[in-house]
């Protein structure tokens, strides 16, 4: 006979790990069922490895740029078997935190795969095969990256950010395909290292979906770092001859033919979730593109079978799937949450750091939102001024009775600013009561402020026609 669990949670990323500490916190017995590493993709292969990274490349290109050091010559090199140890570190040490933190709340962590068959049954696949009953599972599986129709990877030449991350050598050219955050901070990587990077998009800007306005400062900004960037580029075949990839297709905008030659082409668009492992009778739970289906409790149409995280589709982003996690740890205890997702915060680590919560201004208009719009330029800010990092902005977005509802920020440590506009989208804070807290100065967050005084004409750092 199964043996039975009182909570299963099915894969240990982000999502997965905080619903079972939250869960454990809660009195549940709690499994949670990994078949790789915990921290999932954002610990292992995304968020992290990438940020430590973008980290150490950084003060590489900010020293090489300084026109104030003597004696860095041209060929200064970063040590990379060093800068792939300091990340490997980096990733370690918390996946490790995080699984003492797991072992210290009672967590039960089983390494296999999970299977999900019917009547709530989990098989784990690993050295020993196992089978539970579970009174209420969450599954969090996470997504993976997806192949195009002309473009499939093979791990050496056509490679996703795992492989990225973890190159023995800096290759001499990469094509990014996608411009969206995963593209642009590999990118971005590689381009500090010296690789000849080219980023292709098939949308018209970079960023699809963020603020319209706000992507040609981003790309410019971009540009001026190195990176190519060509939108509107629709990929039609791809071949290895010698090491070598060739990509061809046709440019959508200019109607004309285009054909790149790399060493590495890093696939970077678009992730399919990892909802295989689910039983034949639970296909009505997935949408036609495989995410799992669920309500605001995160529950799915399967009674006592919750779903979080990259496997239900959204914006693909670790602390959603982290709430998330929360939200199916508190309803499988009993308590009634709800997930709201109208004050999302998301960051994209560029240089310059972008980051946004809430409407943009396309889709403020779109729901008959009258808006009132408050733009301040970095260029009248003191402290952006003494990190010479000018071409950025902050533009925040108020409802006609003047609540924030919207934020979009190019600026350096754009991620750490936005969680105070996060706050206002989310208990609808008003322009004057962001304007009127003070705000440290020196600080890029002034610009907040300012931004909220010029969207009710009464900037004090710009002229407000
Ligand atoms: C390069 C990159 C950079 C990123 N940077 C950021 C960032 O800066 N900020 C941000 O918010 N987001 C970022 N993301 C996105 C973020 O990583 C994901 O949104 C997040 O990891 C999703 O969490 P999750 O728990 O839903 O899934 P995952 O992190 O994918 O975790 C799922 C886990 O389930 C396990 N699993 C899958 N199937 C099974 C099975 N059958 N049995 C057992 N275990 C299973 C997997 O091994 C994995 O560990 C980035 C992603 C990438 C690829």
């Amino acid at each position: 006979m199964a043996e039975k669990r009182e909570l299963v949670i099915i894969g240990g990323g982000p999502g997965g790990y905080v619903a079972a500490l939250r869960a454990a916190q809660l009195k549940l017995k709690t499994t949670l069922i990994e078949e790789d590493r915990i921290g999932g993709t954002c610990m292992n292969y995304g968020c992290i490895p990438t940020k430590s990274l973008l980290h150490q490349t950084s003060l590489f290109t900010s020293l090489k740029r300084s026109r104030k050091i003597e004696g860095l010559s041209e060929s200064a090199r970063l040590h990379w078997p060093s800068v792939q140890a300091e990340k490997r570190e980096v990733v370690e040490r918390l996946v490790r935190g995080t699984e003492f933190l797991l072992q210290k709340n009672g967590v039960e962590i089983l390494r296999g795969k999970g299977e999900l068959r019917r009547e709530k049954k989990v098989l784990i696949k690993g050295e020993k095969e196992k089978e539970f009953e579970a009174e209420t599972i969450i599954l969090a599986m996470g997504s993976r990256s997806a192949d195009l129709p002309f473009l499939k990877t093979n791990g050496r030449e056509v490679i996703t950010h795992v492989e990225a991350l973890d190159l023995e050598e800096v290759p001499g050219s990469m094509v990014v395909v996608g411009a969206g955050a995963i593209g642009l901070e590999m990118g971005t990587i590689y381009a500090r290292l010296g690789t000849d990077v080219t980023v292709l998009e098939i949308m018209p800007t970079i960023l699809p979906g963020m603020d319209k306005p706000s992507a040609p400062r981003l790309e410019r900004l971009l540009r001026k770092q190195g990176l190519k960037i060509f939108t509107e580029m629709h990929i039609e075949s791809c071949r290895i001859e010698e090491g070598q990839v060739r990509i061809s297709g046709a440019c959508q905008k200019t109607r004309r033919n285009f054909e790149l030659t790399a060493e590495k082409v890093l696939l970077a668009a678009g992730r399919k979730p990892n909802s295989e492992i689910l039983d034949d009778s639970f296909s009505s739970l997935l949408d036609s593109k495989g995410f799992v289906r669920v309500n605001s409790r995160m529950e799915t149409a399967a009674r006592g079978i919750y779903a979080i995280g990259d496997l239900i589709g959204g914006k693909l982003l670790a602390h959603k799937a982290q709430h998330e996690g929360v939200i199916a740890a508190e309803n499988a205890a009993g308590e009634a949450a709800e997930m709201d997702y109208s004050a999302l915060p998301m960051a994209v680590f560029t240089d310059t750091e972008f980051a946004a919560v809430g409407l943009t201004e396309e889709e403020a208009r779109a729901q008959g939102i009258q808006i009132k719009t408050g733009l301040f330029l970095l260029q009248a800010n003191g402290r952006a001024v003494t990190l010479k990092s000018t071409e950025g902005a902050v533009k925040i977005l108020a409802s006609s009775n003047d609540r924030v509802i919207g934020a979009h920020v190019i600026a350096p440590f754009a991620s750490e600013m936005i969680p105070e506009l996060t706050l206002a989208v989310q208990k609808g804070l008003t322009l004057k009561e962001i304007s009127s807290t003070i705000h440290i100065h020196p600080t890029v967050s002034e610009a907040l402020a300012e931004a909220a005084l010029k969207a009710r004409g009464m900037a004090l750092h710009a002229l407000n026609q």
